[in-house]
């Protein structure tokens, strides 16, 4: 059997703190990593590493060993093998994951603290449960505006206080991420960076809950390596986001692929959230395939919100006045229900 770098120890349900510690000391004896899980009915032992170091039956005989099996998937802490139940991630009073529906919206870029306010005030109203914004800007050209940087963050900060939503920021470089870190509740990693394991591997070393995109050109498997990278260093509150691949057409920015989010929920117990704004870069197709990921069991929702798109530093043509995202709310709502999601929201809807 190809053991493939990983194996699950499921624990009998009477195993002791003992036997516990007794798989762990074994799994670490052979030079392996244990991570351990607790789920509601069993614990199980993650033994991931060299595949030469892997010796199932050394564990197997052990007390309070039910079964020792491999994890087939390159991803091993992602995969569902390892975590049968959907991560829920906590963020301030909100919840991602499972049948917990996030719905994170804002600012492409953070430009001033009237145009934040002024955002985050409607989208709350609206149902929103986090705030976007970005202070540190990936653009494709150089000379376009590149974010506020450390102002943009407290900007952000002051404002999410003030309107009691957590807040989600883009970090781009290894050398913010502790800045990043000091202000955010969630840290984004941005499309072209999903691949930037320097990067990965420094977000996984925070306490931090990480948004990490898909990249356009990333099959779901190595959106999932990319996850795993976060995961291996500790941190375990890491979800996944679709925002569109590159495909043939030329009408829409990217190509939506909502497939992925049964796809990686079917393999995946990480939270899903789909962000139709960069997928299709069009104002006008945003509160369609935002209600079409709702359908689709997304987890939270990214929408990028501007009080005068028109006159937007980044990303106009994407993004929603605060109107349309009201209007998007109260169709997307009742999607919610019927597929048994509840919202995450103080607002009144
Ligand atoms: C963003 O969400 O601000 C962004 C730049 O998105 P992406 O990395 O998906 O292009
Ligand atoms: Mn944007």
């Amino acid at each position: 059997m190809n053991w493939a770098g990983g194996m699950i120890i499921v624990l009998k349900s009477g195993a002791t703190q003992a036997d516990l510690d007794a798989v762990v000391a074994r799994v670490e004896e052979m030079g392996l990593k244990a991570h351990v899980s607790r789920g509601e009915f069993r614990t199980i032992v993650g033994a991931i590493g060299d595949e030469a170091r892997l010796r199932p039956e050394s564990v197997a005989v052990l007390a309070g060993v039910e079964s020792v099996m491999p994890i087939m998937k390159p991803y091993k802490l992602a995969s569902r093998d390892f975590n049968a139940e959907d991560t829920v991630i906590t963020v301030g009073h909100r919840r991602i994951g499972g049948k917990h529906l996030a719905v994170i919206a804002g600012p492409c870029s953070v430009e001033s603290a009237e145009q934040t306010r002024t955002v985050a005030q409607r989208i709350a109203r609206a149902g929103a449960g986090l705030l976007r914004g970005g202070a540190f800007k990936p653009r494709t050209s150089p000379y376009s505006f590149q974010g506020l940087g450390e102002e943009g963050l407290k900007i952000l900060r002051d404002v999410g206080g003030e309107t009691g939503l957590p807040v989600v920021t883009e970090v781009m470089d290894v050398r913010h991420v502790d800045l990043v870190a000091k202000y955010a509740d969630v840290l984004q990693v941005g499309a072209r960076n999903m691949q930037n394991f320097a990067l990965l591997t420094e977000v996984g070393h925070t306490e931090k809950p990480v948004l990490l995109k898909r990249g356009p050109a990333a099959t779901v498997e190595e959106l999932l390596m990319s996850a795993e990278y976060i995961l291996s260093e500790g941190n375990r509150q890491v979800m996944v986001c679709e925002r569109g691949v590159r495909g043939v057409e030329r009408s829409t920015r990217y190509t939506l692929d909502l497939a992925a989010v049964p796809n990686i929920q079917g393999v995946s117990h990480l939270p899903v959230v789909v962000d139709p704004s960069h997928a299709t870069g069009r104002h006008d197709l945003v509160a369609p395939m935002a209600l079409a990921a709702v359908a689709a069991g997304a987890q939270g929702i990214l929408v990028e919100v501007h009080p005068d798109p028109e006159k937007a530093l980044s990303d106009g043509p994407q993004q929603l006045t605060p109107d349309a995202f009201e209007a998007m709310m109260k169709e997307l709502v009742p999607i919610a229900r019927a597929v048994g999601r509840t919202l995450e929201t103080d607002a009144k809807l």
